[in-house]
């Protein structure tokens, strides 16, 4: 499986402000951005680029540039592959924009992050990786695939006795799930009932500059 191999935290610092990439730590006092909230390397402080100043004095090609770079961090997606989703997204009718989001929150490992079965995609896609979960009946192991409305996702049987999932209940109680995915946490399963509308994915992400930077290209 391909992924990016930057320390976590870094991504962050780059970015200019918290992705919440490692789950719960995120909240915590141990947040790296919260200590060190510059660009990381020797010129981080100075450069512009990252900080929480960074936004202004921007050219348009770096203001692209970074939205399109802080939606593949979120999301924990290669270059490469971030390309096709936008060419699947501008094949596809409506929003080429919206069609991109969608694409995205449609991965498998952000679909059992937002079910609130992992707390960060990473850990999401860590346990697809290991076969802990069923996409309509079948294991899979690959957490790009992408759902469709009506998909069931649930976790293994033969997973379920282990300490992580005897737990999870508890846990992903304690974690809520948008209104386009259905669960049912006793049965450690879930439905994506439709796709999300815009207001329900993250309002910080930018996908009008992510068309614009690969519209230029
Ligand atoms: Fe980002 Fe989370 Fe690391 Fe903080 S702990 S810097 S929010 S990944």
């Amino acid at each position: 499986m391909a992924k990016t191999l930057s320390p976590v935290c870094k991504l962050c610092r780059r970015e200019g402000e918290k992705l919440y990439l490692k789950g719960e730590r995120c909240f915590t006092p141990k947040c790296a951005f919260e200590k060190r909230s510059f660009a990381p390397g020797q010129h981080g402080k100075t450069s512009g680029r990252g900080g929480r100043a960074s936004s202004t004095g921007q050219s348009d090609f770096a203001r692209q540039l970074r939205a399109k770079q802080k939606a593949r961090r979120v999301y924990g997606v290669l270059e490469r592959q971030f390309r096709r989703y936008y060419e699947t997204a501008l094949g596809r009718r409506g929003l080429t924009g919206l069609n991109l989001l969608q694409i995205l929150e449609s991965r498998l490992d952000n679909v059992i992050f937002r079910l609130g079965f992992a707390s960060s995609r990473s850990q999401a896609r860590m346990l697809v990786t290991h076969g802990h979960f069923t996409v309509n009946g079948r294991r899979t192991d690959v957490p790009s695939m992408l759902l469709k409305e009506g998909d069931e996702i649930a976790v293994r049987d033969g997973s379920a006795k282990l300490t992580y999932f005897k737990d999870l209940p508890a846990f992903a109680e304690k974690r809520t799930s948008p209104a386009w995915l259905s669960r049912d946490l006793k049965k450690m399963a879930g439905n994506v009932s439709r796709f999300p509308e815009r207001m329900e994915i993250d309002g910080s992400l930018n996908e009008q500059l992510i068309v614009e930077y690969y519209s230029r290209r």
